[in-house]
């Protein structure tokens, strides 16, 4: 294939990939609170809405077909952030303690830091009125939100939003495991924030517990009176700008109705139900994903020759990552190169659907690295695909136990 038709494929697939699990993350948590908010926490609903008026008919259709609208702007800035990894060119490591689980904590707390410093600046610049109309009247159609509200956005805002995880990962360096750890807690304040139904515990004084959070009083209160409470976790920049409504704790205490703590205890046991909910639905999922690998590694692990009799690779799982794929050169055709043997010919390939990719290969004796993506066939047949720069190769390899006996041990 073209080196260029295959990065359009690849980016395709990746874009499918990326879109897919952005919406799955959005309908979870939305639906997902939606589901608690009329089971669960049904009595909480009655004692705490924060608004007697239900949302119009019709309005959660709007928000989901919105939200997919931006769903996909996000996924064209995730596809641009994995290519700018795939190239080098971002701070983004691997094993999430690779520099330790302290600087793993200080990295997910800069990264919400900054993100509610970056929507605040951006939530105040939609506001303007020259952006207003076209950039962000769309988010305010929702005058009564619902947790599908959470990513109803016009395209411009969409793009302003997901900005900010593509540059910041330019600059801080940060894992995977950060970034995903970031990402569940945006969607999950982010739909809380929308619920109409005021979840966070309050003092006996009826005030916000945590006051240096948003509650969903303070974020309720911006759809209801647009020119207040930008913030999105924090309180802090509204405070220190003084955009924060001016009867924000007035409305929070007629919300918790100054319900002494005792009394708000089962909110705070309602809210680690659900958590614990999450965390079980979001740790089953990686459970289900590590089986998939364990089986994938099993069925790729043994010898394989390369094409034209070249050499033979043993595939296993790599030492350091055990649920990646790596390769050690088992034999190799010319006898002058013997000193290669046992070197580590392939390493770092990640299950994505049905291949390994991300991988390297390095070829013996030569100075050439190649990334790679290994499809199997079938038990016995591999196609490996490697490019350097934009020179693409393909092979196909088998398994040396599925080839006639040479006298190979
Ligand atoms: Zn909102
Ligand atoms: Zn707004």
């Amino acid at each position: 294939m073209h080196p260029l038709n295959d990065i359009f494929v690849q980016s395709a697939a990746i874009f499918l990939e990326l879109a897919t699990s952005e919406f799955m993350r959005y309908i979870l948590a939305a639906a997902g609170l939606h589901l608690l908010l009329s089971t669960l926490l049904k009595p909480l609903v009655r004692r705490r809405k924060i608004r007697p008026a239900w949302p119009p008919k019709g309005q959660v259709r709007r928000e989901i077909l919105a939200s997919i609208r931006s769903v996909l702007v996000f996924s064209m800035l995730s596809l641009g952030a994995v290519w700018a990894v795939k190239a080098g060119w971002t701070q983004v490591y691997r094993e999430a303690d690779a520099h330790g689980w302290f600087y793993f904590g200080i990295s997910v707390l800069v990264l919400i830091v900054g993100h509610d410093t970056w929507f605040y600046w951006v939530h105040r610049l939609l506001h303007d009125k020259r952006l207003y109309q076209g950039w962000h009247h769309l988010h305010h159609r929702s005058f009564n939100p619902t947790p599908f509200t959470a990513f109803a956005f016009n395209t411009g805002e969409a793009f302003l939003h997901g900005l900010f995880t593509p540059l910041l990962i330019l600059v801080l360096p940060v894992s995977y495991l950060a970034l995903f750890v970031f990402s569940v807690h945006m969607i999950v304040r982010n739909t809380v924030g929308h619920c109409g139904v005021e979840l966070f515990p309050a003092t006996r004084g009826g005030r916000p517990l945590l006051g240096w959070l948003t509650t969903v009083t303070h974020h309720d209160l911006h759809h209801a009176s647009p020119g207040w409470n930008y913030g999105l976790y924090f309180t802090f920049w509204d405070r220190l700008m003084k955009t924060e409504h001016p009867d924000y704790l007035k409305h929070f205490s007629a919300a918790v109705r100054a319900e002494p703590m005792k009394r708000a205890k089962p909110v705070a046991l309602s809210i680690a139900i659900a958590a614990s909910v999450f965390c079980a639905a979001v740790l089953s999922g990686s459970g289900r994903a590590e089986a998939t690998e364990t089986a994938a590694l099993e069925t790729i692990s043994g010898r394989w020759v390369t094409e034209g009799y070249g050499a033979v690779v043993r595939l296993q799982p790599c030492d350091k990552a055990p649920m990646e794929l790596c390769g050690r050169l088992d034999w190799i055709w010319d006898p002058a190169s013997g000193s290669y043997l046992g070197m580590e010919m392939l390493s770092g390939f990640r299950l994505q659907g049905a291949e390994w990719r991300d991988g390297e290969i390095t070829i013996p004796g030569k100075n050439q690295v190649f990334r790679s993506t290994i499809k199997v066939l079938d038990h016995n047949t591999l196609k490996v695909r490697g490019c350097a720069l934009v020179v693409c190769r393909k092979q196909t390899w088998r398994r040396l136990e599925s080839l006639p006996h040479i006298g190979l041990r």
